[in-house]
């Protein structure tokens, strides 16, 4: 047995934080490979290393002091070298080089990366592991995309002839040979690739949640957990997940079929949240989630005998793409079709794109709609039960909210529910209740 952990900010914002993740590490012998990110906040209103890294680069970019903030982050490793009795070791030499680099050739992603590198050093110093810089393992393409072929063959080669490696999260090494990270909450990417490198057993994601609830604990109180989601449902609940996990961190598992775990660091006895390929465990509920987000916008295309004109979709769909705007939905009827577009990415373009339609296209009228929100009704139990539907329309009709849209995907495993904004929590609440409260 083999598990890859990887550690969130939070789970590491601190030496008593650290003391738990390494507890968790040293509680079960499989935990081998440990990805760790940097220091996170540790309480509501701090700053997360990255951010005071981040802040450092730019006041040297701008030729402007940086010395209070390169203290402030060196003061958060001192706190945690300390706390944890680290006798002999500092991270001196290091700060002395991300000194230097800032005064010389100040780069974003080098500065950003400092923050899970030197918290790497601490930990393989803690336990005792070794450790493995991301930027020897983990390659990109020239255009910025992971290299996950190179990446794959370096580190299953390089992992091979270490047992137990503590592995940085966010970065690896850019075409160039510089530092690139990748977006932000990367590190989950990297425990994934390292987890479908070494074709670990599980890939444990430690977290200050235990798991993915069934929906937003913001919208809802105390909301259930879900025990186990396919890498499909949440994918489909993508507005949900976006901030226990990083969208990306699921290829490198996938491909591999390895399961997530989601744990949660404050709560080990918690089993968390189990991510995998298909499962014939039932979700407990028809819906094992409901996400949704507000900001949406339609576009409304019109024209008689639209369903006979060959091309006409992909015409309208070019306007979009002309000006690099990615559509959420497209629902259409007999002589419509609506696109449902990210409103802060569409409104300084909508003339554009309303004219390239005209241009492209020639339909008989465009009418655009802002002020919708979303709300995906996920569950893999859906396509078997009888009466989803009827039950999530007649839940929203008792809560005197008016559907806009409605699309069903072929899948059968979600149905997405357009709202006005405004009643966007009411719905989610009203969903909730009918598939979840009544059957507790
Ligand atoms: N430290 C990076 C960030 O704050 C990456 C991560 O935590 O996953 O985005």
């Amino acid at each position: 047995m083999k598990k890859v952990v990887k550690f969130g900010g939070s789970s590491l914002a601190d030496a008593e934080q650290f003391k738990k993740a390494a507890a968790i590490i040293q509680a079960d012998p499989s935990r081998v490979y440990v990805v760790p990110s940097a220091p996170g906040k540790r309480f509501g209103k701090d700053t997360k290393v990255t951010d005071l890294l981040y802040r450092m680069f730019h006041e040297a970019e701008e030729k402007k002091d940086f010395s209070e903030t390169l203290n402030e982050i060196r003061s958060r490793y001192s706190a945690i070298i300390t706390g944890l009795g680290l006798k002999g070791f500092t991270l001196d030499r290091e700060f002395e080089e991300i000194e230097k680099e800032m005064l010389t050739e100040p780069d974003a992603d080098f500065a950003a990366s400092r923050g899970e590198y030197l918290n790497g050093r601490i930990m393989a110093r803690y336990l005792g592991y070794e450790f493995i810089d991301a930027a020897e393992v983990i390659f990109f393409y020239e255009d910025g995309s992971l290299n996950l072929e190179k990446t794959t063959v370096v580190m299953r080669r390089r992992l091979e002839r270490v047992p137990r490696a503590v592995i940085p999260g966010f970065y690896g090494q850019g075409f160039n040979r510089r530092i690139k990270t990748f977006s932000r909450g990367g590190s989950d990417i990297t425990g994934s690739i390292v987890a479908g490198a070494v074709r670990a057993d599980v890939y444990e994601n430690w977290t200050d949640v235990s798991g993915f609830m069934v929906a937003d604990p913001r919208i809802v109180s105390n909301p259930v957990r879900i025990e186990t989601i396919t890498y499909r449902e949440l994918r489909e609940l993508s507005y949900m997940g976006a901030s226990v996990l990083h969208e990306e961190a699921i290829f490198p598992v996938r491909h591999e079929g390895i399961p997530i775990n989601i744990r949660n660091t404050n709560a080990p006895e918690d089993d968390g949240t189990w991510i995998v390929e298909s499962t014939c465990q039932k979700s407990g509920y028809v819906v094992t989630g409901i996400a949704g987000k507000k900001g949406f916008c339609t576009v409304l295309i019109s024209k008689a005998m639209m369903n006979s004109e060959i091309g006409f979709g992909r015409k309208v769909l070019q306007a979009f793409e002309e000006n690099e705007i990615s559509f959420e939905h497209m629902p259409s009827g007999i002589d419509t079709m609506t696109i449902v577009v990210h409103e802060d990415e569409f409104k300084d373009k909508e003339q554009r794109v309303v004219s390239a339609i005209h241009r492209m296209a020639g339909p008989d009228s465009i009418e655009i709609e802002s002020d919708l929100a979303l709300i995906a009704v996920v569950g893999r139990g859906m396509k078997s039960t009888r009466g989803t539907a009827g039950r999530i329309f007649s839940a929203l009709a008792h809560a005197h909210v008016n559907v806009r849209m409605i699309d069903q995907g072929s899948s059968e495993l979600n149905i997405i529910i357009g709202v006005e904004n405004e009643d966007f929590e009411t719905a989610v609440k009203a969903i909730y209740d009918i598939f979840v409260l009544t059957q507790i």
